[in-house]
C-alpha cells in the first residue's frame, strides 16, 4: 500500500486529453504526439490557421509544425505533454498573451483549444473522480488548478 498525489494540473490536463481526439489513434493529434491539440501560434497570440490579421505562418520557425492543419508536430508523448502542462500552467497562472485568465472557468479553458462544448462537462465529471472534490463544475475557475493542496490517494 503506498500514497499517490495526483497533481491538479495533470488532473486537468487528462480530463481534456481524455474526451479529445487523441484517444483515437488514427487521428492527427496522435500520429503528431500531440495530445492537447497545440496549435502553432502567430504573432497576434493566435492559432495561425485561424488568424484574422493576414498571418500565413507561425512566429516562430523554432517548432515544428503541420502546414495543413497547424497543430504542433512532438516527437514524443512525453514532450507533447509536457509541453500541454506548460501551456495549462501559463493560463491557470494568468501569464498567457491568449483571451484566457487565471478567473476564466473550466469552459473557457476548453474553448481556447477549439474543442466542442461538451467537453466541458465531460472534463468536470473526471475532474470531481480524479481529484474526488464534488464541487468542481464547468464553471469552476482556472486558478483552483494552481493550489498547492494535493488530494492524496490510497493505492489498496
Ligand atoms: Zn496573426
Amino acid at each position: 500500500m503506498g500514497m499517490t498525489t495526483i497533481s491538479k494540473l495533470e488532473a486537468l490536463a487528462d480530463s481534456i486529453i481524455a474526451s479529445s481526439a487523441y484517444s483515437d489513434p488514427t487521428s492527427v493529434q496522435y500520429k503528431y504526439r500531440n495530445p492537447l491539440g497545440l496549435m502553432a501560434f502567430c504573432r497576434h497570440a493566435k492559432p495561425y490557421k485561424k488568424c484574422t490579421d493576414g498571418c500565413s505562418t507561425p512566429k516562430s520557425d523554432r517548432h515544428e509544425y503541420d502546414p495543413k492543419t497547424g497543430l504542433r508536430i512532438f516527437k514524443t508523448h512525453v514532450r507533447g505533454y509536457q509541453c500541454a502542462l506548460s501551456d495549462l500552467e501559463i493560463k491557470c497562472s494568468d501569464r498567457s498573451y491568449s483571451k484566457v485568465r487565471k478567473t476564466s472557468s473550466i469552459r473557457e479553458l476548453i474553448r481556447s483549444y477549439y474543442l466542442p462544448d461538451g467537453t466541458a462537462g465531460y472534463a468536470a465529471r473526471f475532474l470531481r473522480k480524479a481529484l474526488g472534490d464534488e464541487t468542481i463544475t464547468e464553471e469552476t475557475r482556472i486558478e483552483y488548478f494552481m493550489s498547492t493542496t494535493e488530494k492524496e490517494t490510497v493505492n489498496a
